[in-house]
């Protein structure tokens, strides 16, 4: 029988202490001299005897690629150990085995950051964007999303016509090629809690669920059937158009009259797609002057070149109909301004009513709570909005390890500003995990 077993066996972390501890400090050490990369061999001790590792790995990184080879190849008794003056009595400090004690310390870090489990919350933006910054750093993610296809706005929001979902297959596959794995259909909150998700083995979890839920208008008639919010008439569409809700109608029918409130982005989108239903009319109404609108001009000039109706200093008071749209009443708003107060207020007398099918409304969106109601420790100020702090650790919410980025802190906004808000933020989970998981094994951070 062969035996190829390793002759020597590397240091316990006691006796890489003890050993540490043996080093008389030189003022001028002759162990660096010894070493042909002068590593610097005193810091590296002294790094030992505190139980610094990480201070101890860095150094050795500075000028050593391969400490785990050299640890155990390397002419020592000629080199380092050999100039420790403890070595004329035969006790010099044993350097070799220092090393490949700090070696090994380092690749049970790196199979740690492996190891190193992340569960995101969201597939828009802002969780594509810390899935995939995480999972190139070797973290295992798990995006959890409640849709059955991952993407966020960005597929059952942003339309077809300018963001097709072949695109957005691409990116998601992007991702998913980097080790992220995707549990679609599954909502936190419901199908499993924060709370399980740290039981299952997650170590920081990302909260980037955006502003799902849309605001009422407050009106009468805003329940009949044909009055509908704006992101659920766009999802809707998008889930007929991928087959996900097919052989339903959708909820714009050719011919139809169409009445939408606000004049946003999301108003610009719905009644754009309404003129892709080939709805007879599209009419779009806003409280705000035409310059305060909030569509940009881009969207804002488009919508008018395909046909959309603005009228601004107009809101809907009143949907009418029995069980189905029938009309709308339209009154005329301005402003007021009182010494330093303004306010846009109705016109008495300008009411009107109009008639319509359908009734979009776009007035906005805040989050769900969903998740903040089935756990404890996250805070959220007085509009459902999740808070999150810069320090130590930037988007960490009120409570440890639950990080939160994207529409559902900072409001509507931009993919962009998703993007960089997840960046930022998975940079600072990164932090919190390998502060945390050297903490698990004993191990120091550096500062
Ligand atoms: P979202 O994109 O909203 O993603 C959140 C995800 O979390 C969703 O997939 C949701 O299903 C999931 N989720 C929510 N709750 C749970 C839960 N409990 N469990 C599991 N999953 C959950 N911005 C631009 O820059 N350019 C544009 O052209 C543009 N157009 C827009 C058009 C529309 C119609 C809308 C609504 C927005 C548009 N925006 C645009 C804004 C932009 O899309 C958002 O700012 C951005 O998508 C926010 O990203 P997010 O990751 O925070 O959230």
């Amino acid at each position: 029988m062969l035996n190829f077993d390793e002759l020597e066996k590397g240091f316990s972390e006691e006796e890489a202490i003890a050993e540490a501890r043996r080093c008389l400090k030189c003022k001028s050490p002759l162990c660096v001299g010894g070493c042909p990369i002068d590593n610097r061999i005193p810091e590296i001790v002294a790094a030992i005897e505190g139980q610094d590792y990480r201070t101890a790995i860095d150094i050795i990184n500075e000028n050593s690629n391969l400490a785990i080879i050299c640890a155990r190849v390397c002419p020592h008794n000629d080199q380092c150990e050999g100039s420790c003056v403890l070595s004329r009595k035969g006790e010099g400090i044993r350097i070799s085995k220092l090393e490949r004690f700090l070696a090994e310390k380092e690749m049970e870090l790196a199979l740690n950051r492996l190891r190193g489990k992340v569960a995101v919350i969201g597939s828009g933006p802002a969780g594509l964007s810390v899935a995939a910054i995480l999972a190139k750093q070797n973290y295992r993610v798990t995006i959890f999303e409640a849709h059955a296809k991952a993407g966020g706005v960005l597929r059952y929001g942003i339309p077809e016509y300018r963001l097709p979902n072949e695109v957005v297959d691409k990116q998601i596959e992007i991702v998913r090629n980097l080790g992220v794995r995707m549990e679609t259909g599954v909502v936190i909150g419901e199908d499993l809690t924060l709370d399980q998700l740290f039981a299952m083995g997650y170590q920081a979890v990302f909260i980037g669920t955006g502003t799902g839920l849309a605001r009422q208008l407050g009106v009468s008639g805003e329940n009949l059937n044909g009055a509908m919010q704006a992101i659920y008439f766009l999802e809707t569409v998008a889930l007929i158009q991928d087959g996900s809700l097919a052989g339903r109608p959708f909820p714009v029918l050719p011919g139809d009259r169409v009445l939408v409130v606000g004049a946003g982005n999301v108003a610009a989108d719905a009644a754009r797609t309404a003129l892709r239903l080939k709805a007879a009319s599209v009419v779009a109404v806003d409280i705000v002057p035409e310059k305060e609108r909030r569509a940009s001009d881009k969207e804002y000039a488009e919508a008018l070149h395909e046909g959309v109706v603005f009228r601004f200093e107009t809101s809907v008071t009143a949907i009418h109909g029995d069980r189905m749209v029938t009309g709308v009443t339209l009154q005329k708003f301005a402003r007021q301004v009182s010494g330093r107060e303004s306010a846009i207020v109705p016109v008495p007398g300008t009411e009107e009513v109009i008639p319509c099918d359908k009734v979009i409304i776009a007035v906005g969106q805040k989050p769900f709570a969903r998740i903040v109601s089935t756990t404890t420790g996250i805070k959220t100020n007085d509009r459902g909005y999740v808070i999150t702090e810069s320090m130590p650790y930037y988007g960490m919410t009120t409570r440890e390890g639950v990080f939160a980025a994207g529409d559902v802190v900072h409001e509507p906004q931009t993919v962009i500003l998703a993007m960089r808000e997840g960046r930022r933020v998975a940079e600072a989970i990164d932090a919190f995990l390998q502060r945390h998981v050297m903490a698990d094994q004993g191990l120091r951070p550096s500062a």
